[in-house]
Parts: structure tokens; sequence; C-alpha cells
């Protein structure tokens, strides 16, 4: 979910380290063989810290905030986009894998964009083949037996953002605290990278938020 006016709606700034709220977070989702009542306390108790990390927090100025939400539709999700709406979402980018397994899951995806009316920026297809560093040859790690996300994405009609292929730097990067952009300016992934940023961000430039408008007016 991308957002770009979050902190001019903080009600209460409230300076918080992300490290801190990481770590329960994962105590919590780790503490397995929970109750029915326990896990339902576990529910409010993320619904709580979304609601405090999307709301109660000042985030100063941001270009961008990518809230990256895992795969689902629970009630983590509607909270988060509940307590988004306040300070306008630009849209969801939705991001698979080629095979139907994770298509599927997708599609789930998209229904609840529509459902809760989040605009859909576009869809991803990450590990979109391999492309040898060596050879520059392409192979298919996972095959699109059902034409991946391109065949989907036209089928629903919505757009195709881009396809990221492989790069076993791109981990590494990441691992290290590195931009894989500028660690592998020329990777096809990097060019892929920069293609799908510049899309999502015209998505955004086109519906920008009237009061945005009246702003920069
Ligand atoms: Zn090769």
């Amino acid at each position: 979910m991308v957002t770009r006016n979050v902190s001019r709606r903080c009600r209460t700034p409230l300076i918080w380290s992300i490290d801190q709220m990481y770590i329960k977070i994962t105590n919590y989702a780790s503490s397995g063989g929970l109750g029915k009542g326990k896990r339902r306390q576990c529910g409010f108790f993320f619904s709580g810290m979304i609601k405090q990390f999307l709301r109660d927090v000042d985030w100063g100025e941001v270009d961008y905030l990518i809230v990256d939400t895992p795969p689902g539709t629970s009630d983590e999700h509607l909270s988060a986009v509940q307590y988004l709406a306040a300070a306008h979402i630009d849209g969801a980018v939705i991001i698979t894998t080629p095979q139907e397994v994770s298509l599927q899951d997708v599609r789930k995806e998209i229904s609840f964009c529509h459902k809760v009316k989040l605009p859909i920026i576009g869809v991803v297809e990450n590990m979109s083949g391999f492309i040898c560093p060596k050879c520059k040859k392409e192979s298919q790690i996972f095959p699109p037996t059902t034409g991946g996300a391109e065949v989907m994405c036209q089928n629903l009609k919505i757009p195709l953002l881009g396809k990221v292929p492989l790069d076993p730097r791109i981990g590494k990067s990441c691992d290290e605290g590195r931009s894989f952009l500028i660690d592998a300016p020329d990777s096809p992934a990097t060019l892929a990278y920069r293609s799908i940023i510049q899309r999502i961000q015209e998505f955004c430039n086109l519906h920008q938020p009237k009061e945005e408008n009246l702003i920069s007016s």
C-alpha cells in the first residue's frame, strides 16, 4: 500500500523505534499453539499496533510511505486500509510470482482491494525468470504454467507494472543494507525496478488527492 501524506493527519505525535515494534510483532506471531481467545487478543493487539504505527507516529516529511503487508486478506489488512484511509491511500501494488499457486492468492488479494475500494496501481511479477549473469541466457525457475501475471492482468483488466527477474545479488545487497540499484546498475532486474518505480510515480502524480492540488496551486 502506498500513501504519501500520513504525517499531516497525525493526532498524537509519538516517536517509536521501528526495531522495537518489529521485535514485539515477531514475539507475538511466533507464540504458536494459542487458544481461540488468545488468538483474538493477538488480533486486537495487531490492530492496535497498526493504528499506532499508521496514525500516531510522526513520520515527518515523507515522499512515499510504503506498507509491506504479508499475503492474505486478514483483519490486519482491513485495519491498515481503514487507518490509512483518513490520510489518503494512493493504491496497492500487488506482488506475485509466475506460478499458479501464487496467482491464486493474488486473485483473492485483488478482489479484497475491489471490496474495500482500494485502487490497484498494478501487479509486479517477481522471480520472473533467471538471466545467467555469465552467458545472459534466460531460464524459467518458476514456469508460468497458466500464463503468469501477464495473462491474469489481461483477464482481470488491471495493469502489469513489470517483471523482475531473479538475480542472486538482490538478496546479497539487501542483507548488506545496500541499494541493489546502485550495486548492479546494469542488471536486467535494476532496469525492471526503475521502470516499475516510474510507473508507480506516474500513477500517484495522476491521482493526487484534491488537498494536495490545493497546496501546490
Ligand atoms: Zn550461463
